[in-house]
């Protein structure tokens, strides 16, 4: 059997972007070839049509549901109206984030479905069943789980975890409007439809069906909850899960000032800088920038781990591959296992050297 993808995806949630990438690179793994995924937005016009218009740049069908009362992501109300919408054994995939937290559990209590949270990795094993690599034991532990997912799973993906698949659908090119396939009707919060001249930058190829009239024909669900507001917490100045090289500093520094040498390191590199967590908990650096399985899951082409030991829970967070590069004065440091070139030494003595290389390499 066939099980249908989802991805969930509420238009007033924070890293829009960020969480349709991740979840289109889930749904490429778990979809497989014989069945493309489905993204579903919530949210109220005009948010929830922009949203679209961006998940159709990675999705080729996005189901639209537009309301008021979606203007925040609601996710006691969003449990209520997938149930209406998701067809029977369906995998759903939504972020780990606030939101997909929230969501998650009660849905598949709804759906009587399976729950895997907090996935790094996930393998279609046949029909019928499913792998995924977890953390567990508050990321002490990395746990290969396999699950029967004949009634369906829902799933919720670590951020960072799955990159954008191959080959990605152009959106470079501008065109009047989204294209709005079923026609189920604007419903109480539509504004995108069919021939609606809306110009933007939209993908050719992802199709935008209206289901907000028929998700809301029952009504709005009746929830216990009413969201007043939303406040973003502060994202820092550099999101690192984006970074192409990242410059790591660990305990190997004794002082904040001396983090001074590998800043200079990162910008002749064109690197940004980040951490591991003991530098946070001293307050030399900012929460945003520490790596690890309870930091931010990264993804970079280059890392090069400065005075960093090496612990499990600091390579939880770093996923793709990189090239790993260490300098650590222990030469039996446990990074030096995972690395692909070390350098044994001081990091106040190896980190300027390595400035100056860098500066004659580009002049
Ligand atoms: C539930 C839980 C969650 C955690 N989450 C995270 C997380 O998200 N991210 C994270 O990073 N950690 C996390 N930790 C902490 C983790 O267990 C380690 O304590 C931490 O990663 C160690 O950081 P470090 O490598 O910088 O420091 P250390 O382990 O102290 O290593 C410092 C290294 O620097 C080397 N060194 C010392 N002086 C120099 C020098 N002058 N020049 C060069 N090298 C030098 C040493 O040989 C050593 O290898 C978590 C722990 C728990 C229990």
């Amino acid at each position: 059997m066939t099980h249908p993808v989802f991805a969930i995806l509420s238009a007033g949630g924070s890293s829009l972007e960020d969480t349709i990438e991740l979840l289109s690179g889930a749904a490429s793994t778990v979809a497989g070839e014989e069945t493309s995924a489905t993204a579903v937005v919530f949210g109220a016009a005009p948010r929830v049509d922009s949203a679209c218009r961006a998940a159709c740049a990675m999705f080729s069908r996005v189901r639209r549901v537009a309301h008021p009362v979606l203007e925040h992501p609601d996710a006691e109300m969003i449990r209520e109206l997938c149930r209406r919408l998701l067809p029977p054994a369906a995998i759903v995939l939504m972020a780990h984030d606030p939101f997909g937290m929230d969501l998650g559990p009660g849905l598949a209590v709804h759906l009587g479905a399976v729950y895997l949270p907090d996935c790094l990795e996930l393998d279609r094993e046949g029909t019928g069943r499913m792998s995924a690599v977890r953390q567990v034991f508050g990321g002490q532990v990395n746990a290969r789980v396999s699950a029967d997912v004949t009634s369906g799973a829902v799933i919720t993906v670590r951020p960072g975890a799955f990159t954008r698949p191959e080959p990605p659908v152009d959106v470079s090119r501008e065109v009047d409007g989204p294209s709005v396939a079923s026609g189920e009707g604007a419903g109480e919060g539509g504004s995108a439809q069919a021939g609606e001249k809306t110009r933007g930058v939209v993908p050719t190829a992802g199709v935008i069906e209206d289901w907000s009239s028929k998700v809301f024909r029952e009504g709005v669900p009746g929830v216990g909850r009413r969201i007043l507001s939303i406040r973003e917490a502060g994202k820092g100045e550099v999101d690192i899960t984006r970074s192409d090289v990242l410059v790591a500093c660990g305990r190997g520094f004794e002082s904040a000032d001396d983090l001074e040498l590998a800043r200079e390191l990162a910008e002749v590199m064109g690197a940004d800088i980040a951490c591991s967590r003991p530098l946070v908990d001293a307050r030399w650096m900012e929460k945003t920038r520490q790596v690890g399985s309870s930091g931010q899951t990264v993804s970079p082409r280059v890392y090069l781990a400065l005075g960093i030991s090496g612990s499990f829970q600091h390579l939880a967070g770093i996923k793709g591959k990189p090239f790993l590069a260490a300098v650590n004065i222990n030469r039996r440091a446990p990074i030096f296992q995972v690395a692909d070139v070390g350098i044994v030494g001081d990091v106040l003595e190896v980190v300027p050297e390595l400035t100056e290389c860098f500066r004659e390499g580009k002049g």
